[in-house]
């Protein structure tokens, strides 16, 4: 059986925020924190609410938290000088509306410093992200199991409960960060007319992107942007040609849009296996000042690893208050242990 389909009947444990965090935890560091979706009343998103990053912030700012921006961070790192004690850095990824008309005016509101990296192609309408139609394929499917055969392989996934079309989401998608990325649209299109699903060409409402003048207008308000790709493939998957192209487009696009982008870039999906070393020396002959994953960890100057400013770790920013203090509070663990 080929390993990515394989992948689809492991679960994926590997994959669990507290495993990883676990293993980190006493490390001194600035955590760098991501968001994805937010929950909007009447959307089914799945993801933080605004009630609960307000309150994210809040405790920060209670608790004499200090807040970095992501050029502060990669200063720091590329300067090899400390970050304040206790400071924490937000990062949002992608691009959708509610993630500007929502989690925006909180950050302003805290005068929180946000980057926020954008997939440009989406932004410019060319399409919708290959993670986010599979999403909309197993959301709206009725069928409660599906069956069918791709590149020789049968597949079976079973969807019968919210819980299992969670894990099925997520299964889907991390099977198909194995693939070589050109197989992508033939699954995707097989997997929707196995689930009865018609895939719209554009965006549908809860998938939405932001659009130009909205960036704008977030960025005169002190948000900074940064390139996310083009298409959101993973550039690992790529011909070395189409990596490339998925770096210098996104950024000169943004360059083209926005008076003040940053010259740091969000590897799509952001895993180990996501980039490489062919990945950080593109990003290095383009200038670029650093690059964000998701692989789990925090920032710590004083124990600086050779490429650091292009693999910084990020964390999800957990949905609930007892893992968010946990993960800001290295220093009191560390207190605490001595
Ligand atoms: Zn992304």
């Amino acid at each position: 059986m080929k390993n990515y389909l394989k992948k689809l009947f492991v679960p994926l444990l590997a994959s669990a925020p507290v495993s990883s965090v676990a293993t980190k935890f006493f490390h001194q560091g600035t955590p760098i924190f991501m968001i994805h979706r937010l929950i909007v009343d009447g959307q089914s998103s799945s993801g933080v609410s605004p009630e609960h990053l307000r309150h994210c912030l809040n405790y920060l700012v209670k608790n004499g938290y200090t807040f970095v921006s992501l050029d502060e961070v990669i200063r720091s790192v590329n300067s090899n000088t400390p970050l304040p004690e206790k400071s924490v850095c937000f990062t949002m990824d992608d691009g959708f509306i509610e993630q500007g008309n929502t989690a925006i005016p909180i950050f302003i509101e805290f005068n929180c410093p946000l980057t926020f990296f954008v997939i440009v192609g989406f932004l410019d309408n060319e399409l919708w992200p290959w993670d986010t139609k599979i999403s909309f394929i197993i959301n709206n499917t009725r069928k409660t199991h599906l069956s069918m055969l791709f590149d020789d392989e049968q597949v079976s996934i079973t969807l019968n409960k919210n819980d299992s079309h969670r894990s099925a989401r997520e299964i889907i998608r991390n099977t198909i960060k194995e693939m070589d990325a050109s197989l992508i649209p033939d699954f995707i299109s097989l997997l929707a007319d196995t689930a009865g699903i018609q895939v719209p060409e554009s965006a549908p409402d809860e998938y939405l992107a932001l659009n130009w003048d909205m960036v704008r207008e977030y960025e005169s308000k002190g948000i900074r942007f940064a390139p996310h790709s083009m298409t959101h493939r993973i550039l690992s998957k790529l011909d070395k040609k189409s990596a490339e192209n998925e770096i210098t487009t996104s950024w000169s696009r943004l360059k083209t849009e926005l008076s003040n982008p940053i010259k740091v870039f969000c590897y799509p999906t952001g895993r180990v296996l996501d980039f490489g070393p062919r990945e950080i020396q593109i990003l290095k002959n383009e200038g670029f000042l650093g690059a964000v994953t998701t692989i789990h960890g925090y920032v710590n100057t004083s124990n600086l690893s050779p490429d650091q400013a292009f693999c910084l770790p990020r964390f999800e920013l957990p949905d609930n208050m007892m893992d968010f203090m946990q993960y800001c509070s290295w220093i009191e663990h560390a207190k605490i242990r001595s």
